[in-house]
């Protein structure tokens, strides 16, 4: 048993907080925290405490959806309209083809996500299969956790697709047989791209492959009416993208994330919540797309009950930051009318706990879960000695003023993350 100390402040539920001043964590051979204590337990008295002082413990971040090849594009494309695919996107991961470039972008990401805390993280790569592999392994050696999908992508929904139908099912085939099983910490997961690009051959495939292989998916759906509109027309029985992904097995069958959901109806989001489904909420991604404003009330899906985790996107955004995406999150929720806007506590919940639920026992400080935890310094923002804040009030700073520099350790599965020395180059 290893014990730590400092302040834990962790969120049970939405919009409820626990905070416990100079608390106690008792984390058992396996990572996972077999006690959370106001004062040591006597049973603990005479094992050695790792001490954090005055510093904050919190659950580590959970990313609900991103792609590994597009952080070169992170700002761009977002001035023009219409483009940003054919322009930026389709490009970007086509270059991800060429293997030592893949592998420092890859390397880069991982730098990137531990950087920011994100301890959890869910990514779609591209149709690629070496590139693939290499973030795969990467990832095993990083000590950070994620589920990592390939892409399938061989319908041609700009001008041409970007695989064919019968490598795209070859290579997921080959991808889960070579990777399932391999880290306790990285996990396989089907990355279908969005239903324009997707044959019904391939989605026919990959819902049948989820039940009989149990694989997590991952995928987008309703970005905007240009997708939806898409939908439409090549499904015309089904009408809806929900509905689409539903008939392939591809909707909650296995648990399944899907990001964006701008342009959604009611009908969907009740299948989201009956099927329980994720929205990963790209905050800063929603910022740069032209959508009505009622389109953005994330509420909506939280009260239908719908799970909620936030999410990057990469490319799609301009950060890999969860602090910004949370704040992202709660400026839009304020320029919804109708719906009553996010809180720092509610946001951080959605950034840890909520989307943890994705992954395993993670996002939060409480017995049976997994010690995935930051240590944050926050002196930087409590500098005036003059001035008092209780522990929510620090949380709450964090939220709104923090940054990665104010993270000043990483704990996975209870072990200290160091990425320079673990992690070979
Ligand atoms: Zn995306």
């Amino acid at each position: 048993m290893k014990l730590y100390q400092g302040n834990i402040l962790t969120t049970p539920a939405l919009g409820e907080l626990t905070a416990i001043e100079r608390g106690i964590i008792a984390v058992d051979e396996e990572g996972v925290i077999a006690g959370v204590y106001e004062t040591i337990p006597q049973q603990y008295r005479d094992l050695e405490i790792t001490d954090f002082g005055d510093q904050l413990i919190i659950p580590g971040f959970c990313d609900l959806h991103l792609h590994s090849s597009q952080a070169p594009i992170q700002g761009l494309g977002h001035d023009e309209d219409g483009t940003w695919f054919t322009k930026y996107c389709y490009p970007i991961e086509k270059k991800y083809d060429d293997l030592p470039y893949a592998h420092k972008i890859n390397r880069d990401l991982i730098e990137n996500l531990y950087k920011h805390g994100i301890l959890h993280a869910n990514i779609m790569t591209t149709t690629n299969y070496a590139s693939l592999m290499d973030l795969f392994e990467q990832y095993v050696n990083s000590g950070l956790c994620a589920t990592i999908g390939k892409m399938n992508s061989d319908y041609p929904a700009f001008g041409t697709a970007n695989e064919d139908t019968k490598t795209s099912i070859k290579e997921t085939r080959e991808f889960i047989k070579e990777t399932k099983g391999k880290s306790p910490r990285v996990q396989p997961c089907l990355a279908p791209e969005f239903v324009p690009a997707l044959s019904s051959e391939v989605m026919s495939f990959l819902g049948e492959f989820a039940k009989e292989e149990q694989l997590k998916v991952h995928s987008h759906m309703c970005e905007g009416d240009f997708d939806n509109e898409m939908v439409a027309k090549r499904f015309r029985k089904e009408k809806l993208y929900g509905r689409v992904y539903e008939r392939f097995g591809l909707f909650g069958d296995t648990p399944t994330v899907m990001a964006h959901c701008i342009t959604i109806t009611p009908e969907e989001i009740d299948l989201m919540a009956k099927k329980g489904v994720f929205l990963a909420h790209c905050a800063n991604s929603i910022l740069n797309s032209p959508s009505d404003r009622e389109l953005l009330a994330i509420r909506r899906f939280i009260d239908a009950g719908v799970p909620v985790g936030l999410a990057s996107d990469s490319g799609g955004s301009f950060t890999l930051s969860m602090l910004e995406t949370m704040r992202s999150a709660i400026f839009i929720s304020k320029q919804v009318k109708g719906y009553k806007a996010f809180s720092a506590l509610e946001v951080f919940y959605l950034a840890t706990k909520s989307g943890g639920a994705f992954f395993e026992k993670t996002g939060a400080i409480e017995p049976g879960y997994f010690f995935d935890a930051l240590i944050v310094d926050d002196k930087r923002l409590c500098r005036f000695e003059e001035v008092s804040y209780t522990l929510q009030e620090r949380l709450t700073r964090f939220v709104y003023c923090g940054e990665a520099q104010d993270i000043t350790h990483r704990y996975v599965h209870g072990q200290k993350l160091c990425l320079k020395s673990e992690f070979p180059v």
